[in-house]
């Protein structure tokens, strides 16, 4: 291996192991769990032959007492969770990486809703969760309850393969981070206290795992280094430094990040730059001999040697990069950096964890299908019979189903009506905050310019008889879909009453740049999704006097699963925003709007100049239905993306991988093999 990156392929000791490379996949949740361990062992299975020389878990419940049901995380409370463990350890041994496990008590973070064992904290206290719901201060025989408990776990571990067994005190979510934060830990023993007394469970934890199994198995520490949350908090400068000082030398690995989680996965829109956890870890490597490994959306190989060479890491940690591209390490290896799918920072693939449904990601279409349908992010099946395909429409579905057509052999023509390739991806993209999504048309474009059996069509808007024309006979139709001017959504399922001269926008207006006029505006966010949020935040600032109407209790609901909602609405308030919670839009005037209660239906009247209307999208299915009605040659036509079921960007991509995927099956073949399910069996243990 001797390319500028040779730096990134150096083996590293840690501890009794040894990766083969600096490709750490640190530990991160994929829905999969306990509950769907084939899919899990996939995932990380997928990691090692893409290169990565670590590929961890999830945190993984140590005991009944930390029962994160309903969410389906890593379970080793007792032998019977060993053979499950033992499919991911395998799957990452076959491709000679090592298997990490992140044990985790999360003591008020787990409300064991399963298992309906009380709650475990430092101090008595409210658990975490919104939850009516008290966590019990744990005695002394609970401490030492846990550290049997956590033993046991790392033997466990260790017997299913593992090679890094974590201790881990990080996002605010495990008892060992819970004791060290004097905001959980207002004990008066030697459990609380002064900082050395705080850290005293974890450093009882990592001597427990060191003796239990550290001469097998590497000890890693997993760490917030920083709470970022001013100076109340735990901060790098301070006890976060003094914490590593304390236990330097004692783990085999650091592995350090920042608190809460929302920090630490934080999205493109609120962290943009890559590397954006750099500035709080730095320090870590100064203080310790022990190899470090941190985080901060890795995609770029220069950077990532730059800070193995700067000495502020030996070891390159991704999650969200690892899942968008599991291949990354490899392509790096091969000298084709620019084949690398980079993670846009969206949060989709955290927002299948906090739904509790197998992961998926914008980038990656096959991430959580691996053993489900066996798709592989690298690999599809040549193609069968048929030479051609027209793709319409080049947004994220289009590109998407055009990219794996032409990957598969055929000769792919790509039409597309407007002047520029993305669709959506572009103009969502050119929103503020919004410009790493750009990153789903960027790759695909690249990758289809590349290839020779695809032929790209700018300001190509096709019509039926056009299509006929052209005499391609399998067509897929990715047209998309518009916002609708009518008000009709969730909240005016028959649409709004809207005053003739009334100035009304919506959200495909805002991205083409028609913007409302200066002064009053009420947007009104039916849909609930991101782009609300986004164009009010883009509205004032321009200096509009911006009032957003929701029918839901917070602004943006959905944004909680992507872990923003809250930045989002501490933005708009910030902002100058007026915020009407708990109301919807009931008409629309030419000098203002009425606004109606969800809960009592009582009416106010909201001053405004325009409105702009977010509520639902109109699929674009006229060429398709043209095209059915009279199919002349045609022997394949399929809807795919926005306009065959409007979502998120990341149901496009997927819409147009799978119906390239499925092209040349028949239905008989795709209904019969509907993806695999791990099915409980019906035993009793
Ligand atoms: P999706 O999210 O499903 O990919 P988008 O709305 O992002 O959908 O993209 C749809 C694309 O299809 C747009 O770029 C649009 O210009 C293009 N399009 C729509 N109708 C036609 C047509 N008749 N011929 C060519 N391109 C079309
Ligand atoms: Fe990155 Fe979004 Fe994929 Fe997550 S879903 S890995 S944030 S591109």
């Amino acid at each position: 291996m001797a390319n500028r990156y040779s730096v990134l392929f150096e083996p590293v000791k840690i501890g009794p192991v040894e990766t083969r490379n600096r490709f750490y996949q640190v530990p991160h949740c994929d829905g999969m769990g306990h509950l769907r361990p084939r899919a899990e062992a996939a995932v990380r299975g997928m990691k090692a032959e893409g290169g990565w020389g670590v590929v961890c878990n999830q945190e993984t419940e140590i005991h009944p007492t930390s029962d994160l049901s309903p969410y389906a995380e890593g379970r080793l409370w007792d032998d019977r969770d060993v053979p499950a463990l033992r499919l991911t350890t395998e799957a990452i041994h076959a491709h000679g990486s090592l298997a990490g496990i992140e044990l985790a008590h999360n003591g008020q973070s787990a409300p064991n809703w399963l298992s309906r064992a009380p709650s475990l904290a430092p101090s008595e206290t409210a658990i975490d969760g919104g939850f009516p719901k008290q966590a019990r201060a744990m005695d002394k025989s609970d401490i030492r309850d846990l550290r049997r408990w956590h033993r046991d776990a790392a033997l466990r571990a260790r017997d299913a393969g593992f090679d890094i067994i974590y201790v881990y005190a990080g996002h605010h979510m495990t008892l060992a981070h819970h004791f060290l934060l004097p905001q959980y830990n207002d004990r008066s023993d030697e459990y609380g206290g002064s900082l050395e007394n705080r850290l005293r469970l974890t450093r009882e934890l990592l001597q427990d795992t060191l003796e239990a199994v550290g001469d097998r198995c590497a000890v890693a520490f997993r760490f917030a280094v920083d709470e970022m949350a001013g100076p109340d908090a735990m901060q790098s400068a301070e006890e976060g430094r003094a914490v590593v000082e304390l236990l330097a030398e004692m783990p085999d690995l650091w592995d350090v990040n920042v608190a809460g989680w929302p920090n630490d996965s934080a999205t493109s829109r609120f962290a943009p730059s890559e590397g954006y956890q750099t500035g709080y870890i730095d320090f870590v490597k100064q203080v310790t001999s022990k190899p470090v490994v941190g985080v901060g959306r890795f995609t770029s190989p220069d950077m990532m040697a730059s800070l193995v060479r700067k000495g502020v890491l030996d070891l390159i940690g991704a999650a969200r990069p690892s899942i968008s591209d599991p291949f990354l390490p490899e392509k790096i290896a091969q000298d084709r950096v620019e084949d690398i799918r980079e993670c846009i920072g969206c949060n989709i693939c955290v927002s299948a964890d906090t739904l509790g449904v197998p992961i998926r990601c914008t980038q990656n279409p096959t991430m959580g299908e691996e053993w489900r349908r066996g798709w592989h992010p690298e690999k599809i099946e040549p193609k069968g019979d048929e030479d051609q395909a027209l793709v319409v429409g080049a947004g994220p579905a289009g590109l998407e189903c055009a990219m794996q057509l032409a990957r598969r052999g055929y000769h792919v023509t790509l039409a597309e009506a407007g002047d520029s390739l993305g669709g959506r991806a572009l103009r969502e993209g050119d929103l503020p905050g919004l410009s790493a999504w750009k990153r789903v048309s960027d790759y695909r474009v690249a990758d289809l310019r590349q290839r020779a059996n695809a032929e790209i069509f700018l300001e190509s808007p096709l019509s039926a008889a056009e299509i006929h024309e052209l005499g391609i006979p399998n067509v897929f139709l990715a047209t998309g879909a518009r916002w609708r001017r009518d008000g009709k959504g969730r909240s005016a399922r028959r649409g709004l009453p809207i005053a003739p001269g009334a100035r009304v926008f919506t959200p495909d207006d805002i991205m083409a740049g028609r913007l409302p006029p200066a002064g009053k505006v009420v947007i009104h966010d039916d849909d609930q999704g991101y782009l609300a949020g986004v164009i009010a935040g883009q509205l004032a600032a321009r200096g509009l006097d911006v009032t957003f109407v929701t029918p839901a209790p917070v602004v943006s609901p959905f944004t909680a699963y992507t872990l923003e909602q809250e930045r989002i609405q501490a933005s708009l308030i910030e902002s100058g925003v007026t915020l009407v919670t708990g109301h919807a839009v009931s008409r629309v005037d030419e000098d203002g709007c009425r606004a109606a209660c969800v809960y009592t239906g009582r009416e106010r009247s909201l001053d405004c100049e325009s409105v702009v209307l977010v509520t639902e999208r109109e699929r674009d299915t006229t060429l398709h239905e043209a095209l059915r009605e009279a199919p002349g040659a045609l022997r394949h036509l399929q809807l795919i993306g926005d306009a065959h079921a409007p979502g998120l960007i990341a149901d496009a991509v997927y819409s147009g991988h799978k119906a390239a995927r499925d092209f040349e099956r028949t239905p008989e073949e795709i209904d019969s093999q509907l993806f695999r399910r791990e099915i409980p069996a019906l035993n009793e243990w």
